[in-house]
């Protein structure tokens, strides 16, 4: 299983993950078609399955578009098949979504809003997370509590911490000013900064990062009590 960035609008990600032997493929959160039509132009890649984190437009920008061109199935939440445009394949907390070669264990975790959800390629030990966790961030608060925020984030840390870590948003850097601020003794922390500026240099994204990572230098995952958290959020919001 393959992986490729895809940059859309100012600093959202898209993903394709393709099965090389098949050639069939799914793209995570297309903000919009054009630059993902872009890359599969002139390859035989068969674009199968749009796979939706939530409904915000710059996650589900490009359904519509790629849907006709590329005949796929758009896969979301339940919750959420009222706002995600053109569903077809509706989804639910703890289930594994398995079609052709990709099998992916489906969380509910809401909070940036109410019906977000991440896709675990738990064999592959990939994580899609959206908006909800960031490098070395997580989402604000939309239409969640930041107790479902709280939650949300416990499922995650849960996982393998060799587990890569795809998130929605490059915003990386400033995120890491946030926690350098509020964690200034953090050695590990201050390493992955300069790595993440060397990164950002060569123009390359700063994602996948993994869950080892996050839980030693992200300052949302090292919040251990839901008071902790919901003050760090607040801050955060008005840095
Ligand atoms: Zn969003
Ligand atoms: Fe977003």
């Amino acid at each position: 299983m393959k992986i490729e960035i895809i940059k859309c609008l100012q600093d959202n990600f898209s993903y394709l993950i393709i099965d090389e032997k098949t050639q069939i493929a799914c793209v995570i959160d297309p903000s919009e078609a054009a630059p993902i039509l872009n890359f599969l132009k002139n390859k035989k890649i068969n674009l199968k399955y749009i796979l939706n984190t939530h409904h915000h437009y710059d996650h589900v920008g490009g359904n519509s578009e790629l849907k006709k061109k590329c005949n796929s199935l758009v896969v979301g939440f339940k919750g959420d098949k009222d706002r995600i445009p053109e569903i077809d394949i509706l989804l639910e907390d703890n289930q594994i979504w398995k079609e052709d070669k990709f099998e992916a264990k489906i969380y509910h975790i809401p909070g940036h809003t109410t019906g977000h959800i991440a896709f675990h390629f738990f064999k592959e030990k990939k994580i899609f997370t959206g908006d909800t966790l960031f490098s070395l961030g997580c989402g604000r608060l939309f239409e969640g509590t930041y107790e479902q925020m709280f939650n949300s984030l416990k499922k995650i840390k849960k996982l393998p911490k060799d587990t890569k870590v795809y998130c929605g948003h490059e915003y990386t850097l400033q995120n890491s000013k946030f926690c350098l601020a509020n964690d200034p003794e953090n050695f590990k922390l201050k390493e992955k900064i300069n790595k993440i500026k060397d990164y950002l240099k060569k123009n390359l994204p700063t994602v996948p990062t993994t869950l080892e990572d996050e839980l030693e230098c992200n300052i949302f995952l090292k919040a251990d009590n839901l008071k902790t958290f919901s003050k760090l959020r607040d801050l955060k919001d008005n840095f």
